[in-house]
């Protein structure tokens, strides 16, 4: 098999659609190329070579030696230097990381490669420009000291190595902080012998002076690091598997520190926050593409380049068109600019905060880009919560103190004790601390202090800066390059405008206006929300809620199957509704018993010792169970619901304290000793799988009958008041074997038919149960001779098909990710293989007894994209989840049916 791809020159051995093979970078290096993009030409390393690397000890397939010198080959005669030599301007190289999905700066890049004492020379005389040479040959050995030779900070120490020899040097020599671009030749020159007496000093060994050497390390040093902790870290935080490793790219340099005609820059073909479609984006003049990214210099708008260089902006402006023109999507992209002429360095699909992927969607479908199926398709469906979350409330915002602004790049509002390192803000958010990383810039060591974080804010770096890139892929609020903070690490204070803030404090940041504020400032509900929820805002007044609308719209045309909602109340159910339910897949009775007075006669109930002091309390609920049907059933308009008969143990409801009981004696003038006897004697080791679901109707049949009155006078009385036809859907939990839901819906049927005659008016209802027992899986075609459908309770059905409970699985579920034991968190998202087995299981039983059976889930499962995507293949009739899911579920439901 080939294991190196050529590009560059007008052409290239790969293409846009090998990702896989070639890693996202690799692949559209290739594809640019061939579409006549200017780039610099080189040779992409397969995946497959990472993978080999890993399964024979961290060796190479015997032929690849031979293939990287032909790949350099081919790149000499196009660019017309030679590798390693120290006659004329040498071919210098840099060595990127690519994993088939963009992991922002989690692997490490080598740049100027190629570069040693005598090489540099030529390249100096070739140049006629010994600053730039040095500055490239400095930049090489600080590089590719830390990736390759691994001298990095030492525990206690404070600074980069490498950084505190720069910085020692520049106060030797100026006597303060000078911009690297601002250092000459000879600094440089010294520098280098200063770093290369570093790694001597760190590693014991002299730096690599062979070209040939240095490459065969830096490419040994890529693939290390697909298995480094912070690429660990990522790929578990997004589901990346292990085995997909990383393709090397080794790339011709081009080079944005020759002097002020040249520099680097990242832009994006819309606004990657907003979605708005303008250039977007930001450069430094003479500077390196690591400097932009850094955030140690804040670099300048990309619109800022149509001053300074017009021709380059221009090119830019055309590439721009081509990029969105080819690839259909919104790009990110990085380019460098070298003696005025542009060069491409990569494009991928760029990353969008929820809003702007809604906007972006809609407006290319607007512009013929797309169609709507590609529009629907395109949305990460779990982005879709970005849209719903909280913005600070406008009378809050007037109150407040703003002290700062920096640049707008993750929406939303977030407020939050402020903490200045990852460490110190994850333990804080343990504590249950809602907290703000602020840093100075962020970097990949800080990722999991982002992920803890309500929100970030940074003093240094733009739009393109580590901490904008991660937050806006995971969603957090984010304001960075806020340059009036000045941050003390060693004191833990920000000062700003004669305001001194300490760690622990509260700030407030607004990641859509890049505002931010002293204090805990109030928020207020999204424009969606606002529109749709509370009904303040028009929808013609709300831009976001229009491209919402639309979206959710071609999901409806797209979808097979429909979105339910869990709700055990009107209001629940109204907003899901707005968001687009179609019914509801679980009324869950008893939470409906917490409310009020009620609980009184629910314990009245279970302490009741005789069957007619039982059925006297139970009666005592009737009215109230049946008002609050009536209320849902209303709220409904006639969509249907699933309502699930009591489900939770009876010690539920009982007063666990002593003091408690004692009220409670009092009250029913009951000894509080029998109290505590009931409370005893309901005692269970293991309440999960106790006295619960249908085995309390099976006991009490007195409970089943009182809530099947409840729910079937209910629908006859709303139907008869508001003219249209209610059809229950009434729901036996827990249900292992057949002749439970016989028994049940024996009751059911009896009193049904009791409540018709006394009415003198009949109404359609279904029976089902729940499939949450294994049991009852395998079991499903004797089931469903019962049983008119059937709702997968996916929380129960993981608990007793793992045999594992979810209150328990804090202690070594986490350990069981990091292994890759399950491949998710199961309580999150399906497993698939063995749960979904079962229910695969269960469709198939099922629909052989009752061909056209009811099919749905309505565990918390029934919300995430992944879990929908699987319950679509298996043919279900409906998903259902929580009424601020449904939007999620709506768009996963469709991008599954697509
Ligand atoms: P990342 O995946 O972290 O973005 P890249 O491989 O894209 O890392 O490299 C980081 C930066 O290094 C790029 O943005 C680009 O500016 C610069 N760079 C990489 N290769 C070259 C090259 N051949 N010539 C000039 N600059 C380069
Ligand atoms: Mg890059
Ligand atoms: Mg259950």
């Amino acid at each position: 098999d080939k294991i190196v791809y050529s590009f560059g020159g007008g052409t290239a051995d790969g293409n846009g659609t090998m990702k896989n093979l070639l890693g996202g970078k690799g692949a559209n290096l290739a594809e640019m190329a061939r579409i006549g993009l200017p780039v610099p030409p080189g040779f992409t390393i397969t995946t497959e070579v990472c993978t080999y690397y890993y399964a024979h000890g961290r060796t190479y397939p015997c032929t690849l030696d031979n293939d990287i010198k032909a790949g350099i080959a081919k790149m000499e005669e196009i660019v017309g230097n030679k590798f390693g030599d120290t006659k004329a301007m040498p071919l210098l190289v840099s060595v990127r990381s690519g994993a088939r999905e963009s992991m922002p700066g989690m692997m490490d890049t080598i740049l100027n490669l190629g570069l040693n004492d005598e090489t540099v020379v030529a390249m100096a005389d070739a140049t006629q420009n010994p600053r730039f040479a040095w500055d490239c040959y400095r930049r090489f050995i600080q590089m590719y000291g830390d990736v390759v030779l691994g001298v990095q900070k030492l525990p206690g120490e404070d600074h980069e190595p490498f950084e505190t020899v720069i910085e020692n040097l520049k106060h030797e020599r100026y006597g303060k902080d000078i911009l690297d671009s601002d250092m000459t030749a000879e600094d440089s020159q010294e520098l280098v012998k200063r770093f290369k007496a570093l790694v001597a000093e760190r590693t014991g060994h002299e730096f690599p002076v062979c070209p040939w050497e240095q490459l065969q390390g830096a490419i040994g040093a890529v693939f290390g690091s697909w298995n480094n902790d912070r690429a660990n870290v990522y790929r578990q935080k997004y589901g990346i598997p292990s085995e997909w490793g990383t393709a090397v790219n080794v790339q011709a340099m081009v080079f944005g520190n020759t002097g002020d005609e040249s520099g680097s820059g990242v832009a994006f073909t819309r606004n990657p926050a907003s979605g708005e479609n303008v250039f977007y984006g930001e450069f430094l003049m003479n500077a390196q593409g690591e400097d932009v990214v850094a955030g140690v210099r804040t670099p300048d708008p990309v619109a800022e380049l149509a001053n300074v260089m017009p021709a380059a902006h221009a090119t830019l402006s055309e590439i721009r068109q081509t990029l969105e023109q080819h690839f259909h999507d919104m790009q990110d992209f990085e380019f460098t600019i070298q003696d005025r002429k542009v060069w491409m360095l990569q494009t991928r699909n760029g990353k969008r905060t929820g809003v702007a992927a809604f906007r972006i969607a809609c407006e290319m479908v607007e512009e013929g880009l797309i169609d709507w199926q590609t529009a629907v398709k395109r949305i990460p469906a779990d982005q879709v919560d970005q849209l719903l979350t909280p913005i600070f409330s406008g009378n809050a915002i007037k109150e407040a103190k703003q002290i700062a602004h920096g640049l707008p790049a993750g929406p939303g509002a977030a407020s939050g004790r402020v903490y200045l390192n990852a460490e110190r803000c994850v333990e804080a958010a343990d504590r249950g601390e809602k907290v703000l990383l602020v840093r100075l810039e962020t970097s990949p060591e800080d990722l999991r202090g982002m992920i803890a974080a309500e929100g970030i804010l940074t003093a240094r770096g733009g739009v393109s800066s580590h901490a904008a890139l991660v937050a806006r892929q995971m969603g957090k609020v984010c304001v960075c390059g806020a340059d009036a903070l000045n941050i003390d690490y060693a004191a833990r204070t920000i000062t700003v405008n004669g305001e001194t803030v300490k760690e622990g404090d509260y700030l407030s940041i607004d990641g859509t206006t890049g505002l931010v504020y002293l204090g805990k400032v109030d928020t207020a509900p999204s424009e969606i929300i606002q529109v749709l929820i509370d009904k303040t805002l028009a929808p013609e007044q709300s831009r976001a809620y229009q491209n919402f609308a639309k979206l959710m719209d071609w999901c409806s045309q797209a979808t097979r199957m429909s979105v339910r909602t869990n709700a055990d109340s009107p209001s629940q159910a109204e907003a899901a509704i707005a968001f687009g339910a179609t019914g509801i897949g679980l009324c869950r009775t008893e939470h409906m018993f917490f409310e009020g007075d009620r609980i009184d006669f629910v314990r009245q109930m279970i302490l009741a010792t005789k069957k007619v002091d039982r059925v006297a309390a139970i009666n005592k609920l009737l009215p109230f169970q049946k008002s609050d049907f009536k209320g849902i059933f209303k709220a409904l308009k006639g969509l249907p619901a699933t309502v699930r008969l009591l489900d939770p143990p009876l010690h539920e409801f009982l007063p666990q304290t002593k003091e408690q009981q004692r009220d409670l004696a009092e009250k029913f003038e009951l000894r509080v000793e029998d109290i505590m006897r009931r409370v005893s004697e309901l005692h269970e080791f293991n309440p999960m799988l106790g006295h619960r679901g249908c085995r309390l109707g099976i006991a009490y049949p007195e409970i089943t009958e009182m809530q099947a009155r409840a729910i079937i006078e209910a629908a006859i009385e709303v139907t008869e008041e508001e003219g249209f036809e209610v059809v229950p859907e009434i729901m036996v939990p827990l249900v292992a074997f057949k002749k439970e839901l016989d028994i049940q819906k024996a009751v059911i049927d009896k009193v049904a038919a009791q409540v018709f005659e006394e009415k003198g008016k009949t109404i359609k209802y279904l029976v089902g149960t729940m499939i949450e027992i294994p049991r009852a899986a395998v079991t499903a075609d004797q089931i469903a001779e019962t049983a008119e459908f059937f709702s997968f309770g996916t929380n129960d059905l993981t608990q007793t098909g793992l045999g594992m409970s979810r209150d328990d699985s804090g202690a070594f579920l986490p350990k069981y990710q990091d292994l890759e034991i399950v491949k998710t968190n199961v309580f999150a998202s399906i497993d698939q293989e063995g749960v979904g087995k079962l229910m695969e299981i269960a469709v198939e039983l099922g629909r052989k007894t009752r061909p056209d059976i009811k099919l749905g889930i309505c565990g918390e499962h029934g919300g995430d994209p992944a879990s929908v995507k699987f319950c679509n293949k298996l043919g279900l009739t409906y998903v259902s989840c929580s009424p601020y899911r449904v939007p999620t579920a709506r768009l996963a439901a469709a991008q599954a049916a697509l």
